[in-house]
């Protein structure tokens, strides 16, 4: 079973022989390389819910970061400002998707094989989990993170 910790500002995911299989440095998100961020995330925690789009919880804002659903490094310069890119999520989430381990597909979240054990579904186990923040303006946004950066079920 896989697991998931953070520490020093790092999230990392270990395999069941306690192996770093990834790690996210968290406190890179902010840097100064990002000047439009601060904005973002300005305009982001006025106008949306401040709940993981992933896991539906509600958290303090300094717990959810402002997700690119298509990679930023990837993304034109023109379309870094464009707020149907960007996504809250909370830092397990944000760390999930970034990896590759959770997508959606069609407004559903799809797990990959290689985090089975971890349970992002709901507590009366459903089998398909809706994303309510999927929509027609950002679909193309979560396409390409399914189609390209989504490790499929084996
Ligand atoms: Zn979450």
């Amino acid at each position: 079973m896989n697991k998931i910790f953070y520490i020093y500002s790092s999230l990392m995911l270990l395999n069941q022989n306690n192996k770093i299989i990834s790690r996210l440095h968290t406190s890179s998100v902010y840097n100064n390389n990002r000047p439009e961020m601060k904005k973002i995330r300005k305009i982001i925690s006025k106008e949306r819910l401040n709940k993981c789009i992933i896991c539906n919880k509600i958290y303090p804002l300094c717990l959810l970061d402002c997700a690119h659903l298509k990679p930023r490094s990837i993304i034109k310069i023109s379309e870094r400002r464009n707020l149907d890119n960007i996504e809250f999520m909370c830092k397990c989430c944000h760390f999930l998707y970034d990896n590759g381990y959770i997508s959606i597909k069609r407004g559903h979240l799809e797990v990959s094989d290689d985090i089975i054990d971890y349970n992002l579904f709901d507590k009366n186990n459903e089998k398909i989990k809706i994303i309510e923040a999927y929509n027609q303006c950002n679909k193309e946004y979560f396409d390409y993170h399914y189609k390209y950066i989504y490790r499929l079920k084996k």
